[in-house]
């Protein structure tokens, strides 16, 4: 289709048909994925500014028999298109309680928590509230351990709705973030309004914040405006020291990022926290 040209029109484009059968084989595939367990549940860990570990962030992994590990970007935008979003998050909800359960079990003494990011489908559900309930008590993980990573786009499409879905769950202990904040178009008034306990500062603006003045200043106003409604910030892509420093600098207490921690396998982090036998 290339070499026809700019200004061919054309009703069937043998490119674009590529790109839908190549579309409907990965939903197939993924469907499959799905029921043989190919998922796996990698953390990143979140650290103060000591190094600490506070809690971490779940990421799924599509561990594929042919194609090896498949990272979200690859297959949650098709699940999301699908549906298949559905059944994956509930996967994903189920794996971190099982996760926040064996740490709680194990010899790591101080309790963190997890973080779970959430689809906007997911979260519409109308028995959104419900499923995690039932996971919470299915595995006997504790609330108060569990966090959701909501995106701005999430909680505006209907913010009457999340403030409800949130409060249901708030009551039980479950703590919520802003995903990616900055990169979306939310005022101060919604702002104020949500039950929010975090901010996690997107990594396109931590990425060049030594080199870029807009996205320091922007950096330094998220950190403010955090502090005065009375939110916690974690730092997402923090790569470099000088990062590290500036983010410290202005007030940021938890950081997430190749600087301390790639994301690994759920089961990796326990080990790498228990003392060396
Ligand atoms: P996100 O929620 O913004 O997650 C952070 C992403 O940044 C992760 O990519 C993580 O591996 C990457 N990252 C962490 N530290 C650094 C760093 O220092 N530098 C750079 N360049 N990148 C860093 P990942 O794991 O590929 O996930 C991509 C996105 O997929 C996530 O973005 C999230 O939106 C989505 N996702 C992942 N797991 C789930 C899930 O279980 N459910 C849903 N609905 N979405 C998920
Ligand atoms: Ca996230
Ligand atoms: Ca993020
Ligand atoms: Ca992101």
């Amino acid at each position: 289709a290339k070499a026809a040209g700019r200004n061919t029109q054309r009703f069937f484009d043998p490119d674009m048909q590529a790109a839908v059968s190549m579309r409907a084989a990965l939903e197939v595939d993924l469907r499959r994925g799905l029921n043989q367990r190919e998922l796996l549940l990698y953390c990143q860990p979140v650290v103060d500014s000591s190094g600490k570990l506070l809690g971490a962030e779940a990421l799924v992994r599509w561990n594929h028999p042919r194609r090896g590990l498949v990272l979200p970007g690859e297959f949650i935008p098709l699940a999301e298109q699908t549906g298949l979003i559905l059944p994956l998050g509930q996967w994903v909800l189920e794996a971190a309680c099982a996760q926040l359960v064996q740490w709680s079990r194990s010899a790591l003494t101080r309790p963190f928590f997890l973080s779970v990011n959430v689809s906007v489908r997911q979260f519409r559900q109308p028995d959104f509230v419900t499923q995690v309930l039932g996971a919470l008590q299915a595995s006997g993980a504790n609330p108060e351990r569990l966090r959701f990573e909501l995106t701005e786009s999430l909680l505006l499409t209907d913010v009457e709705d999340s403030i409800a879905r949130m409060e249901q769950l708030r009551r039980h202990g479950v703590g919520f973030s802003m995903d990616d904040f900055g990169t979306g178009y939310s005022s101060l008034s919604y702002l104020k309004r949500l039950p929010l306990d975090q901010l996690k500062i997107d990594q396109g603006f931590v990425r060049d914040l030594q080199t870029d003045p807009n996205d320091a200043a922007i950096v330094r106003t998220i950190l403010a405006l955090a502090r005065s409604l009375d939110l916690s910030v974690v730092a997402e892509g923090v790569e470099t020291p000088g990062q590290f420093e500036f983010l410290q600098r202005h007030g940021c207490q938890a950081f997430q990022g190749y600087l301390f921690a790639r994301p690994m396998p759920a089961g990796m982090l326990e080990r790498a926290l228990l003392p060396a036998p």
